[in-house]
């Protein structure tokens, strides 16, 4: 089928909510969060039911022509614009609906993590997802989903209850615990790899306030093993993602200080909150404290937006680390000193708690018993920067030794590497079971790809 044809019957199904080039909206349609190589789409869907991504993916499959899915389009390896291919943009799916009585929380494919907390927060209630409002949450949740509230409840997928999921051939499967349950297994760390979802069932939990907020400390690698040792050492309603990075310009950071070497940690007490200053009170100790803005807010405060910023190139390495401290610490705050780039950073997150309590098999997200999720960035929007930031980040994940294996939300490169980093062996012959189950023309391919069982083994 040639690529007017297969236009023709995308516009059959979409009518005017499908762009193509020269169209009024397809270059903005068409861009993601960050930048990187040149990739142009042959069209743009903009379905507004499943009926119409099942009728895209149908023709997709039909015709051969790569698809790419977009839900808040911050993937790190922009997986949803694949050049030549269908750009299946689900923003228009970006229901939330709040069921305080049932606390149960219904998410459209393409809507934010901010749209669903705003509204959940009106109830007092909340599902724990990243620390970003823009981030869609079914790209979050299909790969695992930390944030502040995971040492409370785990991952977004520990609290995912079921989805609705259009599948390569077209179908529409419920999916949950008791319905297609390999699929619902699948879908839990699996990506992209099984179907579009159209919607999201997901557990709230009571969350009216939390106590919370940045603190900015002078730059030193005990001040970040101390922070993540708090953090190990309080209960489960305390989080914190201890950043040691280059200062970006914030507004209460002194002028002379963006852009140099500095600890941060983003800390969430969602406990009681007569309990929070006592719970905090090893994390201010943690350093020389530069800024202190952990404040009581209602739980949706916490997902502030950030500073408008040009399209970026982003290096990401990501990995897991058992301990960060001593040396390994202060040669974090010596590389990002050396960065090429205003911002770097290196990310620690330390698990345990809800996350570590349910068992490798149950999901696709197989490193429930690591200590500490461990990410290294690099971002600019030259390439000739952006590559000395990638090729910086290479050598401070190997100095740091936080590679090997990796968290599949935090990845910006795809292949048999990327892979199998993010899935240990038996996960990974899980899945290509049931990819071959669910997918065996491997129609959702633009993703950390899991190849059909039959093709794997065929190799
Ligand atoms: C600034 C920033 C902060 C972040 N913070 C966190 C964090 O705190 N915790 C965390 O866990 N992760 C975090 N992430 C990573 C984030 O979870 C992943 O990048 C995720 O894939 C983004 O989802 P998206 O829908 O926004 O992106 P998209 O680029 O739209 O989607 C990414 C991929 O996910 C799949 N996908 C998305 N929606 C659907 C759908 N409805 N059905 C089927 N497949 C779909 C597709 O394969 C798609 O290509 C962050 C990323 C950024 C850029």
């Amino acid at each position: 089928m040639s690529s007017y044809d297969v236009l023709d019957r995308l516009r059959g199904a979409l009518e005017t909510r499908l762009l193509t080039l020269g169209d009024a909206g397809f270059q903005e349609a068409s861009s993601l969060v960050f930048t990187g190589d040149a990739r142009t789409p042959i069209a743009v869907a903009r379905p507004r039911d499943e009926g119409e991504v099942a009728a895209v993916v149908t023709i997709a499959a039909e015709s051969g022509t790569p698809l790419g899915v977009r839900g808040g389009g911050h993937a790190y390896a922009r997986h949803a614009v694949v050049d030549g291919g269908i750009l299946l943009d689900l923003r228009g799916l970006s229901s939330v609906h709040i069921d305080p009585a049932e606390r149960i929380g219904v998410a459209g494919g393409g809507a934010t993590a901010g749209a669903y907390t705003t509204t959940a927060g009106e109830h007092g209630l909340a599902t724990g997802f990243g620390d970003t409002p823009t981030v869609g949450i079914a790209g979050l949740a299909l790969g695992g989903g930390i944030g502040h509230l995971s040492r409370r409840d785990g991952l977004t997928i520990d609290n995912l209850l079921g989805a609705t999921v259009v599948l390569a051939d077209g179908r529409v499967a419920e999916t949950s615990e008791a319905e297609e349950p390999e699929l619902f297994w699948a879908l839990r760390g699996g990506g992209g790899n099984f179907g579009v979802v159209t919607s999201l069932r997901l557990r709230l939990h009571e969350t009216p306030v939390v106590t919370g907020g940045l603190l900015v400390f002078e730059p030193r690698g005990a001040t970040a093993a101390a922070l993540i040792r708090a953090t190990q050492e309080a209960d489960e309603t305390v989080s914190a993602m201890v950043n040691v990075m280059k200062a970006p310009p914030l507004p209460f950071l002194p002028a002379d200080r963006h852009g140099t070497a500095i600890v941060m940690a983003l800390v969430c007490h969602s406990g009681r909150p007569e309990d929070a200053a006592t719970a905090l009170a090893p994390f201010r100790a943690a350093g020389t404290l530069l800024a202190d803005l952990v404040a009581e807010q209602p739980y949706p405060a916490m997902f502030q937006t950030g500073p408008d910023l040009p399209p970026n190139r982003v290096a990401m390495r990501t990995g897991f680390a058992d301990a960060f401290d001593g040396d390994r610490a202060d040669l974090a705050v010596a590389l990002v000193g050396e960065s090429p780039t205003p911002f770097a950073a290196v990310n620690l997150r330390p698990m345990g708690g809800a996350i570590a309590r349910v068992p490798d098999a149950a999901t696709a997200f197989a490193h429930r018993s690591r200590a500490l999720m461990a990410t290294v960035g690099a971002l600019h929007p030259d390439p000739v920067v952006a590559a000395a930031g990638a090729e910086w980040a290479d050598r401070a994940s190997t100095a740091l030794e936080v590679g090997g294996a990796g968290y599949v939300n935090f990845m910006s490169t795809t292949g048999e590497t990327a892979v199998r980093a993010a899935y240990p062996e038996a996960t990974l012959r899980r899945l290509a079971e049931a990819k071959a189950l669910y997918d065996p023309a491997n129609v959702f391919s633009s993703n950390v790809n899991i190849e059909p069982a039959g093709v794997a083994a065929g190799r």
